[in-house]
């Protein structure tokens, strides 16, 4: 299997396997990528700020170089999504074409993603969740099965289950606990027949998670 390093941890040319709270570790900061798990006090980071091998933070003076900042948020946003580093590449060459600024349009294109939305509207605990989801061919997008997790939603689209899907019991837990679940404004979802719909583009402000879009840019520019 072809390896390869990038912000000093290794990962296969497929998809990241090793576990997922490394990643906030080595960041210092809650990428929430294990769903319920996150809220609670068995998170890594909650219970000792620790990067992977070694000291806690604080104990010792590191100078990171502007460069590797701009490496920790693009490493920040891209985890957070769960997005690999090639298709993260051909996002942000299609963000420079779009209307707004580059970063923002990242940011955007990266919330549109199928496997996004299947997580905002609270289908899934997770985006790694909802891409397994999407992948296992359990979404209908405008009543086409969609089985590709970086599929883009459009302004009107609607996202509703499979019939034969809502018999699984994730969909069954869903369904019940999906009363508490908001959805960002950019999204509508009806409760009773679980379908979502995109009511416009996403802006900046309907990303919960702040990054530092100009930095992720800069990494891009040199
Ligand atoms: Fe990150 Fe969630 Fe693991 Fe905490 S529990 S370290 S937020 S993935």
């Amino acid at each position: 299997m072809a390896a390869d390093r990038e912000g000093g941890e290794e990962y296969n040319m497929a998809r990241y396997t090793g576990p997922v709270c490394r990643r906030c570790r080595r960041l210092g900061d809650k990428l929430m990528l294990k769903g319920e798990r996150c809220a609670t006090p068995k998170c890594p980071v909650e219970k000792r700020n620790v990067p992977p091998g070694g000291q806690p933070r604080g104990r010792r003076r590191t100078v990171i170089s502007d460069r590797g900042l701009q490496l920790r948020e693009k490493q920040k946003v891209r985890w957070s999504y769960g997005v690999l580093e090639r298709q993260f590449r051909r996002f942000y060459a299609e963000a420079r074409k779009g209307p707004s600024t580059a970063g923002e349009n990242l940011l955007a294109l990266l919330e549109r993603r199928l496997d996004n939305v299947v997580y905002r509207l609270g289908f899934a605990d997770s985006r790694a969740q909802a891409r397994q989801i999407v992948r296992h061919g359990h979404i209908l997008v405008n009543d086409k099965k969609t089985d590709i997790p970086s599929f883009l939603v459009k302004a009107g689209d609607v996202i509703k289950w499979r019939e034969a899907s809502i018999k699984t019991e994730h969909y069954k837990r869903v369904a019940e606990e999906i009363e508490e679940a908001s959805v960002p404004s950019w999204l509508s979802l009806d409760k009773e027949s679980m379908t979502g719909k995109v009511l416009n583009l996403p802006g900046k402000d309907d990303i919960e998670a702040v990054f530092d879009e100009k930095a992720v840019v800069e990494f891009y520019s040199r």
